[in-house]
């Protein structure tokens, strides 16, 4: 291992089960180790979030869809789809829509179906929040919320998007000066159900500027139910922040209001409204390398917020850490 001081086989936690920490799993597991992966959810993906609804009802509530711009990554979703679990996706867009161009690729049967493969090989512990991450000699504690002894590794990877990867480490001042620059936007998603189908002429409507800034008929991508009209909403990052700290019901009654006039017609009865705020969504100013390492590489630091705000960004990040991690 290229770790400095550290042991040949190392133990490594890693935090965040999103594209970012289980790309490196995926990667150290190929090369033999077994890294611990802390996700305090209960289910795998972060962002690239699945969230299910009852019999045949999902929402892809977090990213929409992925773009591919590297080879490593390419390289990926050609295996992906290859498993069966990533497929195009082809939304007929509304005039105002920005799609066409670079194909868009979704996870089947949801957006987190990109990255649960990548969990094998792991030791995996869900459900488990991370409340401090504190230096313990040469090696780190991970300790819980009620949990003051911890458990040691030799090397600690977090992806905890990089605000809350901040309070994580609040005793390494080294760490809150690296990640001063990089900021994230939030974003609130509305996942709505109607009645009856709904037929606006489109499947996806995208303005970026406006207060609704993404509108897009779930079942409209490969693998869902086309019979169950599962819409997904997001509202920009202005109105987002504007309305961060809203109650989720009354997020989701402003968000409905604004819906008959961006579907452009009489809409039906909602049969289901839930409205989910991403508090750091988007990343709106990157960190501009790949990752960053402290303490003779034994602690590192990645996510989509080194690199900017795409889901390939994030693999690109857990990629470069498992490799300067193996020392290749
Ligand atoms: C609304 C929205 C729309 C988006 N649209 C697109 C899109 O269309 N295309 C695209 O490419 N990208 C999109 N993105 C961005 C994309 O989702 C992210 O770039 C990518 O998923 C980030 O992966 P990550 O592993 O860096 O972070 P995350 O997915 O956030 O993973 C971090 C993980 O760490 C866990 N965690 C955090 N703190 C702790 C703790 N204390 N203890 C334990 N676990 C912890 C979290 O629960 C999470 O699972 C969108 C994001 C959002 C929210």
């Amino acid at each position: 291992m290229g770790t400095g001081q550290h042991p040949t086989r190392p133990s490594i936690a890693i935090i965040g089960a999103g594209m970012a920490g289980l790309t490196c799993a995926r990667h150290l597991a190929t090369l033999g180790l077994r890294p611990s992966v802390f996700e305090k959810s209960r289910g795998l993906g972060g962002r690239l979030a699945t969230r299910r609804a009852g019999e045949g009802l999902a929402f892809d509530h977090g990213a929409q869809y992925v773009t591919v711009r590297s080879a490593a990554f390419g390289s990926a979703m050609r295996s992906a789809m290859e498993a069966g679990v990533a497929d195009r996706w082809r939304p007929a867009p509304a005039v105002a829509s920005g799609a066409g161009g670079e194909d868009w690729f979704v996870g089947v049967p949801g957006m987190n179906a990109l990255v649960k493969p990548l969990a094998e090989g792991s030791d995996l512990r869900l459900s488990r929040e991370v409340a401090a991450i504190r230096r313990d000699g040469d090696a780190w504690r991970i300790l819980g919320p009620d949990d003051d002894a911890g458990e040691g590794f030799d090397v600690v990877v977090c992806t905890a998007p990089a605000p809350q990867a901040r309070k994580l480490l609040a005793l390494e001042p080294e760490v809150a000066a690296a990640l001063a620059g990089v900021a994230m936007a939030p974003c609130w998603a509305l996942m709505l159900r109607f009645a009856e189908p709904v037929d606006p002429g489109f499947d996806l409507r995208r303005t970026e500027s406006e207060d609704l800034a993404w509108i897009a008929r779930n079942g409209s991508k490969p693998g869902r139910n086309p019979r169950a009209d599962c819409w997904v909403v997001h509202a920009g990052p202005d109105w987002s922040r504007r309305h961060l700290e809203l109650d989720r019901d009354l997020a989701a009654a402003l968000l409905i209001e604004m819906l008959p006039q961006a579907f452009g017609l009489r809409l039906p009865r909602i049969e289901g409204a839930v409205a989910h705020r991403w508090r750091y969504a988007r990343t709106t100013q990157p960190l501009g390398s790949s990752f960053l390492a402290f303490a003779d590489n034994s602690l590192f630091l990645g996510g989509d917020w080194c690199l900017g705000a795409r889901a390939e960004r994030a693999f690109e990040s857990g990629l470069a850490i498992a490799r300067s991690l193996a020392g290749a």
